[in-house]
């Protein structure tokens, strides 16, 4: 659980401290989700046990996003350019802002649509109703929404490999990277040694040799 909850707390830190980017966001998250599954390592000894249950955690919320990341090594390239497909299918294209205005409105209607019809729906005191956001009275509400809406569809979400590769090296990161590696040799070797351990996992061998 605590693989699940820590990252996108860190995740949302990061957003704190400045950081918009997301792909920027998302690469810090792994390398950090990394390094905290090789941290948890040491207290396990079954270390075998361990990497499966840290699978199937991600599995049973089906993140599978996640598993499909960490199964690229963090220096490679396929990681970084799966990393921006991600983030584009997730995010979108960045926007001008006369596009996203137009979007963040298009966004109003929609959501418009959906409380008319809630409104249809509630029987237990009819003249009290849900308010729709393209009414006089939303005016705070909706400029409050289109101008949330537009920094984000006009932030540049995408990274350049220079930037990628800059992260890389901080210090900090670097030492995650390493810890992810270690970790990932030390699985490695188990799978090797445990043959006959692995009776029990037979079908999953083969999807976590090639998996994280
Ligand atoms: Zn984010």
């Amino acid at each position: 659980m605590k693989l699940l909850v820590i990252p996108v707390l860190y995740h949302e830190y990061l957003h704190y401290t400045g950081i918009k980017n997301e792909s920027e966001v998302w690469l810090r998250e792994n390398l950090f989700l990394r390094n905290l599954i090789s941290e948890y390592s040491k207290k396990h000894e079954n270390l075998l046990e361990y990497h499966l249950s840290v699978i199937s955690e991600f599995e049973k919320i089906s993140d599978f996003g996640t598993l499909f990341l960490l199964s690229f090594s963090p220096k490679s390239i396929e990681f970084y350019s799966n990393l921006n497909h991600i983030i584009q299918q997730l995010y979108g294209n960045t926007l001008a802002e006369n596009e996203a205005l137009k979007y963040a409105q298009e966004q109003i209607l929609q959501n418009d649509l959906i409380t008319e019809l809630m409104n249809l729906k509630l029987i237990w005191h009819p003249e009290v109703r849900y308010p729709l956001l393209r009414e006089p009275n939303s005016l705070i509400e909706r400029h409050a929404i289109e101008k949330i809406v537009i920094e984000h569809k006009t932030e540049d979400n995408f990274m350049s490999r220079n930037d990628f590769y800059r992260i890389l090296k901080e210090s900090e990161i670097s030492d995650w990277i390493n810890s992810w590696n270690n970790y990932q040799t030390q699985v490695k070797d188990c799978i090797n040694k445990t043959e006959n351990y692995m009776f029990v996992y037979d079908q999953l061998k083969e999807y976590f040799i090639n998996r994280i």
